[in-house]
């Protein structure tokens, strides 16, 4: 027998059919959390964990394909879109042939799943979405990454755009225009993306947070920013960028502080707000005592991806990284003990860049001059410690702009404008924090310890660091602290952790390149101040 939820909240189906649907009674409509876990366990996609949490493996894509992600190329987006590697244009008509073959392929189905939810905590920039998914888990994942409308939100609830995911349909590229039989495509005139062939649930929320980088600053004049947010008891604002795996997430999951969001934020002339209303944490490692809020989100309601079991359990290893290094859990925002409600505060007094440097070479914690802060913002860098293969220890560089280049749409400049902006009118402290390797590099040195880097941050935003003696980095121009209580201060210059010294400075110069290189393309379009703030290589 099917366990059918009743949708208890009529539905335009007027919506259903001008998109291709065909309004059955095997559509589950804004089903519950518990709905979805049975529908998943029931088809056989998931089982329970030992602490109750649903784990589902996402099949052949465990992670983004950035390589496989278009925009309809078209009147409105030909002369905004920024066109890159990450902005691939494809033509209307495969927008229409898509739309075409993922509505007949589910129509097909025995069954679907329909949510409507929206983005944007401030009322004022709310985005509604529906949501139409093949799979009752990436249904799952909507509610629990998108904010959720109540009752009375629901009763005249207009979608405004459509996410319409269907993981095991293979497309050809040749009829399709699309590169393999994967693609996620984003049609700003036709307010449509369409996933098909992946199962990464990331792809949803990653598609939202590309639309909406692109419709806040250019048509709302708020600038969007890849980054987590926390708020101090006195109502100070903290947010945190970086790229994945710096620690937007862990580090803004901070006990003392209340939890705005953990990876998506607007930032209006009053206020920042989450775009999402959940969290998507990496689970790679984690320790209960190391990361206690996102250990104990894995519960009834989240969702694990791609994780491994201890043998003949249901209790996840942590360490078990075999299906993939980016196993994850999502949540809804309030399974974090202090998250804030909704999720706004103000106008950040300080911003982090988080940056994990596998070189071993940045400091653990510096300030930023205004200057600097725009050539870091540019920049985007962090360094990821290669493949797995042995033998291979050198470390890979990244440098993707404002810290988020494959979901901007616009071109880099004008996000990079828009905050240096925001920073002179506010005056905000801006630090940069290597959350990566201390004393060598990745192979030589280790990781700086989390507690470490925890501390660096609570006694920047305590206003500990503000009066300090600090030291000019010599190459990279950042000042350093020399004192951070809680943090020994041998660690503080990244030089003095070295064995080798000399090693250090080769190795410096050698970043110190690699940021200038990366920088050529923005030379021309910068002021003196900024590109003042490059390292030396000399
Ligand atoms: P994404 O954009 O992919 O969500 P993220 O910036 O949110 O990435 P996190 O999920 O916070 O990144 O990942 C940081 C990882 O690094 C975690 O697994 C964390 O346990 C680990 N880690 C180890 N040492 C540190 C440190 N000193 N600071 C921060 N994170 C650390
Ligand atoms: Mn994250």
């Amino acid at each position: 027998m099917l366990a059918m939820s009743v949708p208890t909240i009529s539905f335009s189906v007027e919506n259903l059919v001008k998109i291709g649907l065909k309004n059955t009674e095997s559509i589950h409509y804004q089903s519950t959390p518990d709905e979805l876990v049975e529908d998943t366990l029931r088809i056989g996609e998931g089982v329970l964990t030992d602490a109750g949490a649903l784990a589902i493996k996402t099949g052949e894509f465990t992670g983004r394909s950035p390589k496989d992600k278009f925009i309809v190329k078209d009147e409105t987006t030909e002369n905004t879109v920024h066109w890159n590697e990450f902005n691939i244009p494809i033509e209307e008509r495969y927008f229409h042939i898509v739309q075409k073959k993922i509505t007949e392929y589910l129509n097909q189905k025995p069954e679907l799943w329909i949510r409507d939810c929206y983005a944007c905590a401030d009322p004022r920039y709310r985005l509604n979405i529906r949501v139409v998914t093949e799979k009752p888990w990436t249904n799952l994942f909507a509610y629990n990454m998108f904010l959720r409308p109540n009752e009375e939100e629901l009763e005249d609830f207009k979608p405004e755009w459509h996410v319409i995911s269907a993981p095991d349909l293979k497309l050809d590229p040749e009829t399709c225009g699309t590169r393999q039989h994967n693609a996620a495509i984003v049609s700003f005139k036709h307010k449509t993306i369409l996933i098909a062939g992946s199962g990464y649930t990331g792809e949803t929320k990653k598609g939202i947070f590309t639309i909406l980088n692109y419709l806040l600053p250019h048509e709302k004049g708020v600038l969007s920013m890849h980054c987590s947010a926390n708020m101090g008891s006195a109502g100070d604002t903290a947010v945190f960028f970086g790229l994945s795996g710096t620690g937007k997430t862990t580090l803004s999951a901070d006990p003392n502080r209340k939890l705005i969001g953990d990876d998506e934020h607007g930032w209006t002339k009053d206020n920042i707000f989450n775009f999402e209303g959940g969290c998507y944490a990496k689970l790679i490692g984690l320790t209960e005592e190391k990361e206690p809020e996102i250990f104990s989100a894995i519960r009834p309601g989240a969702i694990v991806e791609n994780v491994q079991f201890f043998k003949s359990t249901n209790k996840i290893n942590f360490e078990d990284g075999s299906i993939t290094e980016n196993t994850r859990v999502s949540y809804p925002l309030d399974f974090i003990s202090n998250a804030q409600e909704p999720s706004i505060g103000g106008i950040p007094k300080n911003l982090f860049f988080l940056t994990s440097d596998a070189f071993g070479v940045l400091p653990p914690i510096s300030k930023l001059t205004p200057g600097q802060a725009m050539y870091q913002f540019i920049s985007g860098y962090t360094a990821k410690v290669a493949g797995t293969e042995v033998g291979i220890t050198e470390p890979k560089p990244t440098f993707s702009a404002c810290f988020g280049a494959p979901f901007l749409p616009l071109h880099p400049g004008q996000y990079a404008e828009m905050l240096g902006k925001k920073m002179q009118e506010h005056k905000v402290n801006v630090w940069m924090i290597n959350t990566g390797w201390t004393g060598g590099p990745y192979g030589v040195g280790n990781r700086i310890k989390l507690t470490y880097t925890r501390a660096m941050i609570t006694a920047a935003l305590e206003g500990k660091l503000d009066n300090v003696e600090t030291i000019k980095d010599a190459i990279f121009g950042v000042f350093i602290p020399t004192q951070v209580v809680g943090v020994p201060a041998e660690l503080l210059s990244p030089r003095n952790t070295w064995a080798d010294k000399v090693a250090y400075d080769e190795k410096a110069k050698y970043l110190a390149g690699l940021f200038v290189e990366n920088f050529e393309k923005y030379a021309s379009g910068v002021s003196a101040e900024i590109m003042a703030a490059a390292p030396v290589t000399s």
